[in-house]
């Protein structure tokens, strides 16, 4: 058994300042650019790409970790640069955790390199489980995937809504029912690769924050897929379904496995941004001068500052703790993979607005990244299950009680 550390090693530490430097010297300077557009920076992710960090192997890397460090570190750094051109980045990276949580080795084989492409044929991907009438209540789901014996094929009717890479995206994975009787239970998710009739684009949203991150409909009409683009395979689905019917525990639903894993990682993102807000807060309020003195000086600004640090920080060891226990597979008894996102996604919106509060008016415009940073980090609260799910999943894990 190693001895506690919380020092990081020497391949995290290198991950950290490689990722840092693409974060200060490519996505810092095109931060506003992007926002500004609302659209996907594909500059950015070519360069992303053209240095590994947009690529398969760096997110099997980054996951090979053994302390489960590599990539929350890494993508606190990417959000530090830019919450909304990470997200562009990371999207791909939900439909892989979808394709890894529920496919066969075979099928990540296959569908895992295709979602991020190559630096001269650049792909992304994106998961699909929100829709209209289920958001939080991913059990409810009304999007229908209908076997054709006949074909061996698949076919998926429907509309899923906010995806992120929705309609852009070369790959889907998408959570459909099969069996709308067993709710959750009876879900599956499946791989529509690039170029299947009768999966389109609707709505593109306009949104408060994450700008450069493209937010989507994604509409199903008579999506055909061959049945082998079904995550995990026939035979166990089917074995699956019957052992729900039969009314036997059979494991989690497809969407919650995914979110299980992600939930870190996300924590992360907004760990960056609060970071981000904290340091050129901490900087402004050291140079800016009023009644004659730096406004640091008066404990009011000071008080606060050191709050932000402080919850900062607890934020980054609840990622980490999380991180750390998804990665040496220790079980989430407490909720703690919940916990860090809930606390982290909180704390990015808290310090995001002291932030605007310590530059005054400086902290509103536009011409300063603060409000961007404040734009950016409420969705930390709302996607990928929002702060009261998170407070659900805490409660019902520690009191055994199904909470409502
Ligand atoms: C920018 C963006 C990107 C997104 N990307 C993706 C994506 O890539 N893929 C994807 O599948 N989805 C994505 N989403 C969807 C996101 O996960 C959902 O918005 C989120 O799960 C909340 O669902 P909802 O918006 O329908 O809110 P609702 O579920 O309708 O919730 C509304 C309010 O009610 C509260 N509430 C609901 N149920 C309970 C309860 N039982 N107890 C207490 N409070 C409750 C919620 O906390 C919330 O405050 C994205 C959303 C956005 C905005």
């Amino acid at each position: 058994m190693a001895d506690f550390s919380m020092e990081l090693n020497e391949d995290q530490k290198t991950v950290q300042s490689w990722v840092h430097d693409f974060a200060e010297n490519v996505m810092r300077p095109a931060a506003h650019e992007w926002d500004e557009r609302e659209e996907t920076p594909w500059p950015i992710i070519q360069e992303a790409a053209n240095i590994g960090l947009y690529s398969m192997d760096f997110m099997a890397d980054a996951f090979s970790d053994p302390m489960g460090l590599k990539m929350v570190i890494a993508l606190e750094e990417l959000a530090w640069g830019d919450a909304g051109i990470t997200l562009a980045l990371m999207g791909t990276t939900l439909a892989v955790a979808g394709i890894m949580a529920n496919g066969t080795p075979e099928q990540a084989m296959e569908w895992v390199p295709q979602c991020f492409g190559t630096p001269d044929d650049l792909k992304l991907a994106a998961f699909g489980v929100s829709e209209p009438d289920a958001g939080s209540d991913v059990s409810s789901l009304k999007t229908r995937a209908v076997y054709d014996a006949s074909t061996d094929e698949w076919v998926l009717n429907g509309t899923k809504t906010w995806i992120t890479n929705g309609g852009i995206a070369n790959t889907h994975v998408i959570v459909a029912s099969v069996e709308p009787e067993l709710a959750g239970r009876g879900q599956a998710s499946f791989v529509i690769p690039e170029g299947t009739k009768g999966i389109s684009m609707g709505q593109k949203f306009q949104k408060m924050g994450i700008r450069a991150s493209h937010t989507a409909e994604v509409v199903l009409d008579d999506c055909r897929i061959p049945g082998r683009m079904l995550l995990g395979g026939k035979e166990k689905l089917d074995e699956r379904l019957a052992r729900a019917r039969e009314g036997k525990k059979s494991g989690v639903q497809a969407a919650m496995k995914t979110f299980e894993t992600t939930r870190p990682s996300v924590g992360a993102q907004a760990l960056g941004i609060a970071r981000a807000a904290y340091e050129y807060s901490l900087d402004y309020a050291k140079e800016r001068k009023q009644f004659g003195r730096p406004i640091i000086e008066n404990q009011a600004i000071a008080f606060k500052l050191a709050n932000m640090k402080m919850h900062i920080d607890a934020s980054r060891l609840l990622v980490w703790r999380a991180a750390w226990m998804g990665a040496t597979g220790q079980p989430f008894t407490a909720g703690e993979g919940s916990m860090s996102k809930l606390y982290a996604g909180e704390t990015a919106v808290r310090v995001t607005e002291d932030a605007i509060q310590i530059l005054g008016g400086y902290g509103y415009v536009r011409e300063y990244p603060v409000e961007r940073w404040h734009r950016d980090s409420k969705i930390f609260t709302i996607f990928e299950g929002t702060s009261e799910i998170q407070q659900l999943i805490i409660a019902r894990a520690i009191s055994g009680i199904h909470i409502k």
